[in-house]
Formats: C-alpha cells, sequence, structure tokens
C-alpha cells in the first residue's frame, strides 16, 4: 500500500481508537441520560435494558479497540502487505478501508466466512451508529 493511503488509514484508526476510549465504559447511569426525568418505578424496566445495551455496547467497543490495536501492528509490521485481503490476497478496496480500516478480509472472502471472528457476518459498520 501506498505510503500516503497508509497515513490517511492510520489517522482514521487512531482518531477513531481515541474516540472510542474517551468514551469510557457506558454505566447505564439513568441520571445521566435522563437527567431531565424524574426517576420512578416505570424506569427499572428501561434501566435494565440500557444495562443490556451498554454491556453490548461495552463489548463491541473492546473489540473495535482490539481490531484497531491490531490494524496498527499489521501497519507497523508489514507496511507494504497493509489493506491486502487475509484470504485471496487481492487489495481491499479503499472505500471498504476507509469504513473499515481494520478490516482483514475483502468483501467476498468476508462474507464467505462465519463464526465470532472480529469481523463476522453480523458485523457492520452501521453497528456502532445505533
Ligand atoms: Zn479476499
Amino acid at each position: 500500500m501506498e505510503q500516503d493511503e497508509l497515513e490517511k488509514l492510520r489517522g482514521l484508526l487512531v482518531e477513531r481508537r481515541l474516540a472510542l476510549l474517551a468514551e469510557g465504559d457506558l454505566k447505564a447511569d439513568p441520571n445521566r441520560s435522563h437527567a431531565s426525568t424524574i426517576p420512578d418505578e416505570d424506569e427499572q424496566p428501561l434501566n435494565e435494558m440500557n444495562q443490556v445495551i451498554s454491556s453490548r455496547r461495552n463489548r463491541l467497543r473492546k473489540e473495535e479497540i482490539a481490531g484497531i490495536e491490531a490494524a496498527l501492528g499489521r501497519m507497523k509490521a508489514d507496511p507494504e502487505d497493509f489493506g491486502l485481503c487475509q484470504d485471496c490476497e487481492e487489495p481491499i478496496p479503499k472505500g471498504r478501508l476507509e469504513v473499515m480500516p481494520w478490516a482483514l478480509y475483502c468483501v467476498g472472502c468476508q462474507s464467505k466466512r462465519s463464526g465470532p471472528k472480529y469481523g463476522g457476518r453480523r458485523r457492520h459498520a452501521g453497528d456502532f451508529d445505533d
């Protein structure tokens, strides 16, 4: 991969990692997210739901940070091969890398893979926006 493209992706990775680290673990704190509402018994199911959502988000966040750090490591160890699909060794399209700089596989190989490995079939960049 060319140096300037690599630098750009490195910037995206570092920025994303900083944002994730700054976010911190979500605490399912109703006083923070519903500051203007008066707590009452009706909030209990909502709190439990928030807790589930928070732990899911925290898990995704940790996985994403791990993926970003792995990508930064690969970038450093083997900059020339960064951005090549780990399976077919074809370059992963730039558009995909700009959305997911930590992607290990091209779309075709990714869709052939299943299982819980990072970047598995249920993982999409959009998951982080919910
Ligand atoms: Zn591939």
